[in-house]
């Protein structure tokens, strides 16, 4: 009986998999770097965690299911949710900052295509209790530093939600209706928002993309708009901190994000040969979100990584992914050495990579093999060498050869 894989979700082979562990090691290092530890939320959740703050698109795509007990539970559709859940729970007795991050798969029921998975992994940063304008940078540094450690090239745009809401609550926009504002803009649905928010000045704003000029444009438009105002110089002051710690940004003002929770800063990065699923990257500042979980009123800041798409795009940009290397191949000649073969190997697993031929094939087929799986040397292991206490160690890349005490090799490895 055949049984297909489910639609939107992969399998990952051992040379792929290797590549996203690679990838993987290198972004948690540029992460922990700025002192965030790694945390595990759970697969999945009661569905309520994500549909309180989530957002309506995050709401539609999830999968959601009733356990035996008659609870509704959903799989993780993203894990700020959980995260801010966690801090009610746990984190809250940690010194401040809470610094942590995380790195698993998340399911959304969506339509499958290039770059956009029903199963998924995120890489997600989440800074908890600092609410300054060097806190948004420096989590926006910490982003474009991750994707950096790699070599990877791509486009940083910040835009400030603090501004869009104040505005809406200058213009006497309910809250109920800024929601669905914000969401419609997230969607490219300028009908929809311009039917909920009559004002053109709104739309302006919305609309204004560049470089730091724009700042000077923003300022004009919303001269008389007390709380839109006060949200620009907050702006100002996380654009100022990314100039000094020289992160390349453009700003867009029309940055909504999907997600209900962000208040404040919010950021998108995008990289070139991806296609339409080129974003990699979304985050920004939810000061509201831990408080409903905990009651505490705790500002909050953070960012997810699309995994699978940075690793596309470490691809699609030719940067080179080194393949895995096996340090040592052990080669008996006959079944006669094959036991010592076995110990051997079992030697010099403690330091290093070691495999031992298992497939009884001839020295010329393992050292076949041996340099296929990238291997750096092979020992060849023979009765008449063994009987002096020697075996013979092979560069695989040199193809030399010379007899050697096992004592020697140790020192080697
Ligand atoms: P979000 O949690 O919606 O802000 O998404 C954060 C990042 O996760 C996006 O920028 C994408 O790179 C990635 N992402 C979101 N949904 C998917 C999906 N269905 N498949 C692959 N990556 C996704």
């Amino acid at each position: 009986m055949k049984v297909e894989k489910p639609r939107g979700t992969r399998d990952f082979a051992p040379d792929e998999m290797w590549a996203r562990t690679l990838v993987e090691r290198k972004m948690s290092c540029a992460i922990e770097n700025y002192g965030y530890r790694r945390v595990s939320v759970p697969t999945f959740e009661r569905s309520e965690l994500f549909r309180l703050k989530s957002g309506e698109e995050i709401a539609q795509h999830m999968y959601v299911f009733e356990d035996k007990g008659g609870r509704e539970l959903c799989l993780r559709p993203e894990a700020t949710a959980s995260v801010c859940r966690m801090f009610a729970e746990e984190l809250r007795a940690y010194q401040k900052p809470v610094k942590v991050y995380y790195s698993g798969p998340m399911f959304r029921y969506e339509e499958p295509q290039k770059g956009r998975y029903r199963e998924f992994w995120q890489i997600g940063v989440e800074l908890i209790g600092p609410s300054g304008p060097e806190s948004d940078a420096e989590v926006i540094e910490v982003a474009a530093r991750s994707l950096k450690s790699m070599g990877l090239k791509f486009e940083l745009e910040v835009g400030h939600l603090g501004i869009l809401r104040g505005l809406m609550q200058d213009l006497k926009v309910k809250e109920e209706v800024q929601d669905d504002v914000i969401s419609a803009i997230d969607r490219g649905q300028k009908d929809k928002a311009e039917k909920l928010v009559k004002d053109k000045v709104f739309f302006d704003l919305v609309e204004l993309k560049g470089d730091k000029k724009i700042i000077k444009k923003a300022e004009k438009i919303l001269k008389d708009y007390e709380n839109a105002s006060k949200a620009l110089g907050e702006f100002k002051g996380i654009l100022s901190y990314l100039d000094a710690l020289e992160v390349d940004y453009s700003i867009n003002l029309g940055i909504a994000r999907g997600l209900e929770y962000y208040t404040g800063m919010v950021f998108e990065i995008r990289v070139e040969g991806l296609g339409a699923q080129n974003q990699i990257c979304g985050g920004g500042r939810y000061d509201n979100l831990v408080e409903l979980f905990s009651g505490l009123s705790v500002p909050a800041v953070g960012f997810a990584f699309g995994f699978d798409r940075v690793v596309e795009a470490v691809k699609e940009q030719g940067i080179e992914i080194p393949k895995k290397k096996i340090d040592l191949v052990v080669a008996p000649v006959s079944d006669e050495v094959r036991e010592e073969a076995m110990k051997i190997a079992s030697r010099f697993r403690g330091n290093c990579s070691v495999e031992v031929d298992l497939m009884n094939r001839k020295l010329g087929k393992i050292l076949e093999y041996a340099s296929r799986i990238n291997a750096r040397y092979t020992i060849i292991v023979g009765p008449k060498e063994l009987e002096k206490g020697l075996v013979v160690l092979r560069d695989m890349k040199s193809g030399t050869q010379k007899e050697i005490g096992l004592n020697e090799i140790e020192r080697i490895f």
